[in-house]
């Protein structure tokens, strides 16, 4: 068979890229490594038939239009939207920050114009942003800093907040009044029959192929002539030419509770300065699905792994340049996605990069 286009990955990216492609008439081929579908955002039911997310949750949520639209021709959604709370003293808190998370914390009954003076008072001024730590200190000062992201950041990056760019801690936003929920986005759904559903659907045209459990790395030099999409860690497509680019990766411990209907007071629960694990989450408060046991998974940060999470810093970012470099002087290879991309891209980034990569 003779393909117009390989793409490598069967995730957001690869998954997008696919369907428009088909849908312009092209023949396409997806080689995916795993047994599945989906990427990181595959679903199924666990053994104990509880829909979860093998490699972590996710919560759909965007401000674009066009993005949620274009989904919608997959999926019809169910709306939810993502509340956590921190464990932090002993109390379950609010997070983002906002003015029960200071009420409840300090024993206050401020106002919002007060919690808003009052953060005005204790942020630590800084003229400059370079990084996470400052946009912290900048915006709730030290105590909070200290309280609910100094650990956690460690934690999951293995890294201090200084040493993380400021978009990092930029995704958790310091609110004054009640909100307490985590996105504020426009659109803020579940897919209504799950992402695994939502990929089959997107990948149904007779002229998408896919090879699942097959690494591009033992088949690349077929297929000569076609158009490379390539979805995984840029790195690796180049053989580490110029090092290995940091990617944080997740072990995941997937755990039942036969007779309990409710594990925990929110669907995710962060812990900044407790235990080895970042959050828990419980998927039925997610999905909605009844049952009367429930499934938790907690993540542990760790070095090795499968990557989940490129590493936003200025020296990681030089090093993907000059990656981004020999990719640029590709004649017949697309880069797209979260790992090719080297971004902290949300799921609808990644599904806009791959719209807009193919346009181009
Ligand atoms: P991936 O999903 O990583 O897909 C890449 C695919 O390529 C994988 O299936 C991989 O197996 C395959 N592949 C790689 N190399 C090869 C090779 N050599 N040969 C064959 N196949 C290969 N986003 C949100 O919007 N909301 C959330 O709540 C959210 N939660 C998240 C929670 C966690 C724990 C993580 C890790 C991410 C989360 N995200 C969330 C981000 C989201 O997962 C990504 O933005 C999105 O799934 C990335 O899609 P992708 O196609 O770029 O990459
Ligand atoms: N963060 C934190 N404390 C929290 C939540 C987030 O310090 O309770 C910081 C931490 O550095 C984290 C980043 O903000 O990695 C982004 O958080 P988000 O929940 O968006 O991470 P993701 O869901 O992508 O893992």
């Amino acid at each position: 068979m003779n393909y117009d286009v390989v793409i490598i990955g069967a995730g957001f990216a690869g998954c997008t890229c696919a369907q428009i492609l088909a849908e312009n008439g092209k023949q396409i081929l997806i080689i995916e490594k795993r047994g599945h579908i989906g990427g990181n955002a595959y679903d199924c039911l666990d053994e104990h038939g509880i829909i979860i997310h093998p490699y972590g949750p996710h919560i759909f949520h965007t401000n674009s239009e066009r993005i949620f639209r274009y989904l919608s021709r997959f999926t019809n959604w169910v709306a939810y939207e993502h509340r956590v709370l921190s464990f932090v003293e002993k109390k379950y808190l609010p997070i983002p920050i906002n003015r029960t998370t200071i009420n409840r914390l300090y024993d206050l009954n401020l106002t919002e114009s007060e919690v808003a003076e009052y953060l005005d008072r204790i942020r630590i001024s800084k003229e400059k942003i370079l990084n996470s730590e400052d946009l912290v200190l900048n915006s709730v000062g030290n105590d909070l800093c200290e309280k609910f992201f100094r650990g956690y950041t460690r934690k999951q990056w293995g890294l201090d907040l200084s040493q993380l760019s400021a978009g990092v801690a930029a995704r958790i936003p310091t609110r004054t009044n009640d909100d307490d929920r985590y996105f504020t986005d426009k659109f803020q759904y579940m897919p209504q029959n799950g992402y695994t559903k939502m990929f089959e659907n997107m990948l149904s045209s007779p002229n998408i192929e896919i090879a699942l459990n097959t690494d591009f790395e033992n088949v690349g030099a077929e297929h000569k002539g076609a158009t490379l999409i390539y979805t995984g860690a840029i790195d690796t497509f180049y053989d580490y030419r110029h090092g290995k680019l940091p990617y944080r990766s997740l072990q995941f411990k997937h755990e039942h509770f036969a007779n309990t209907s409710q594990y925990q007071p929110a669907a995710t629960i962060n812990y900044p300065n407790d235990f080895k694990f970042t959050r828990t989450t419980e998927f039925k408060q997610i999905t909605g699905q009844k049952h009367p046991g429930t499934s938790v998974v907690s993540e542990f940060p760790c070095d090795n792994g499968d990557p989940y999470y490129p590493i936003p810093n200025a020296s990681n970012e030089a090093l993907y340049k000059r990656y981004e470099q020999l990719a640029k002087d590709e004649r017949n290879t697309i880069f797209v996605g979260r790992l090719a991309q080297y971004r902290y891209y949300n799921m609808d980034q990644v599904v806009g990069a791959a719209i807009s990569a193919i346009e181009h």
